[in-house]
């Protein structure tokens, strides 16, 4: 199947808005997008231009980062927008479906809510490290289920798909929904990223994002690899000028040899961090389990989670209560600078938390 076919079919010849920018290169006298002619006091990025709705220097830059063609790639304003824009583009309100399987990240069920999208939810299996349960997803496939919202690793659990169940859920998916992949933190995990699946398969897509590897959540830089013909209906279909031009520099900065060098060095250490911290956490007592976690996050289970919650306020540090079956005694906490790391040992240390 064409997966230009999982479109809404009133979407498919929609041409979306014609902005100037798409009209005509940005060259010559613009006279043509009603811009302010002069940039303010100090601007060196010449703000006062509308940017190119999709840049084509951070466009190859994203592109050589990733591995796929230029024209397999949306630059999207975050990996948020790219979930939210699937949605719209794939699922005709009050009639298709998304599939997820909880828990995970929050957005693919709040932008199925806004698209009154209906959410099938096929838990994760928590007894089994919250392994996807691959049975189920397929059992769980009809016509009406558009995209298929799978995150690896898993936000909150840190877990990723192998191999094995990329290829049932891949072959249980094709000619029928499209299967999306949240890379989010792929950077931090040894396991084999989608992105080898999507360029041999067309109803394979991969969300990647500069906000977390790349130090850039401020930015809102995201990406979607997915099939040519796919990517340019979407273009047609998204916000006119997503990608602010001081987040578009910000990214083309962040893609230079020595920021990818010291972003790789960071990514290293906080690999080693998150072991370490693992491996101190689980000799706490009021701990009762460390996940293991391919992520810049760990999720651990707590004898009195409340007490371990109050604990890291009263030292000042924010952690997070993921909700959901199977987390009612957990805490997700993201990989700090080893300092704040020590800090987070500390306040949990200071007495049995049991
Ligand atoms: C953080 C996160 C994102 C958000 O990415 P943005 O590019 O910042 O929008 C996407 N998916 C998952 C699983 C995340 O945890």
């Amino acid at each position: 199947m064409n997966p230009l076919e999982l479109l809404r079919d009133d979407l498919r010849d929609f041409a979306g808005y014609s902005s100037a920018r798409k009209e005509a290169a940005a060259c010559g006298i613009l006279l043509n997008a009603n811009e302010c002619p002069w940039p303010q006091e100090g601007d060196a990025l010449g703000l006062n231009r509308y940017p190119s709705p999709q840049p084509a220097p951070l466009l190859a830059g994203l592109a050589a980062l990733y591995g796929c063609a230029d024209d397999r790639l949306l630059i999207s304003r975050g990996s948020d927008e790219a979930i939210d824009l699937l949605t719209r583009a794939c699922c005709r309100a009050g009639r298709d479906a998304v599939l997820v399987c909880p828990p995970t990240f929050g957005m693919y069920a709040v932008s199925a809510r806004l698209q009154n999208a209906r959410l099938i939810e096929v838990p994760l299996l928590a007894e089994r490290g919250f392994a996807v349960d691959v049975d189920a997803v397929i059992a769980a496939l009809r016509p009406e289920v558009k995209l298929v919202f799978l995150c690896s690793p898993n936000n909150p659990s840190g877990n990723t798909l192998s191999a094995a169940e990329f290829d049932a859920l891949a072959a249980a998916t094709r000619g029928r929904a499209l299967m999306v992949v949240d890379e989010a933190y792929g950077e931090f995990s040894r396991s084999a990223s989608a992105l080898g699946w999507a360029e041999r398969h067309a109803h394979v897509a991969v969300l990647r994002t500069l906000s977390k590897a790349y130090a850039l959540a401020g930015a809102r830089i995201g990406a979607l690899i997915a099939d040519a013909g796919l990517i340019t209906a979407l273009r047609r279909l998204m916000a006119p000028y997503p990608l602010p031009t001081p987040s578009v520099a910000a990214a083309l900065a962040a893609l230079q040899p020595a920021a990818l060098a010291l972003a790789r060095s960071r990514v290293h250490l906080l690999i080693a961090e998150r072991e370490r911290l693992a491996a101190c956490l689980g000799q706490l007592d009021g701990v009762v389990r460390v996940w293991p976690s391919e992520a810049n996050f760990l999720l651990l289970q707590l004898a009195d989670v409340s007490t371990a919650w109050t604990r890291c306020q009263r030292a000042g540090i924010v952690v997070r209560r993921p909700q959901g079956a199977g987390l009612e005694h957990c805490l997700r906490i993201s990989i700090g600078t080893p300092a704040e790391n020590d800090a987070l040992l500390a306040a949990l240390a200071d007495e049995a938390l049991a």
